[in-house]
């Protein structure tokens, strides 16, 4: 049965949504490939999966790659393996190869790497899982992440199409929206509460 991922952080508060209007490309230049957010600052693996890459990058500071087993689409029923990106770490707490649950803390939240703009993790979801390190935020190959492929079809999701927020101890979630931020999808407040 296929896994349904929760939020990575507990107290989380979204501050960019997935590709979100034109404001973020405005400030940014560019799409907005993953989602944002800011909150309590240790960072959890979502569910159940494998580490795919763990280190500093050059360009998105620390960064963790996890590939997913099987996950729940709850926005359209879909179920598949997805690659999990998570960037701006101040440090990784895995390793490469290793198994982590929704209890593995895989960093901290930093503020470190070019594309930052203070303390948040910056996540992406990505249902190519033959080129996990591959990113659309990227326009340059790193040295960990790598630039998405060249006309390839681009392959992440929006994140709020993944996530529930566990409501239930030990993780006691809670998910709200940053006020007054022209990047933000209101629906994004509304992401699916399970127990
Ligand atoms: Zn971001």
């Amino acid at each position: 049965m296929a896994q349904q991922l929760i939020q990575p952080v507990n107290d989380m508060t979204v501050t960019a949504s997935y590709r979100w209007g034109g404001a973020y490309r405005a400030r940014f230049g560019s799409d907005h490939y993953g989602q944002d957010v800011v909150g309590s600052t240790t960072v959890y693996a979502q569910g159940s999966g494998r580490v795919l890459f763990a280190g500093c990058d050059r360009v998105c500071g620390y960064v963790v790659g996890i590939l997913y087993d099987e996950v729940q689409n709850h926005f359209d029923g879909g179920s598949y393996p997805v690659v999990g990106r998570y960037f701006h770490l101040a440090g990784a707490q895995v390793q490469p190869g290793q198994r982590v649950d929704k209890d593995t803390v895989i960093g901290i939240m930093g503020d470190i790497g070019a594309l930052t703009t203070g303390r948040h993790l910056h996540i992406e979801l990505d249902r190519d899982t033959a080129y996990p390190a591959y990113t659309p935020t990227l326009t340059g190959d790193s040295n960990i992440l790598k630039a998405g492929l060249r006309g390839a079809k681009d392959t992440t999701l929006d994140p709020m199409r993944l996530t529930h927020c566990k409501t239930s101890g030990p993780d006691n979630q809670r998910c709200a929206v940053g006020d007054g931020i022209a990047w933000v999808d209101p629906r994004d407040g509304a992401i699916p509460r399970i127990r």
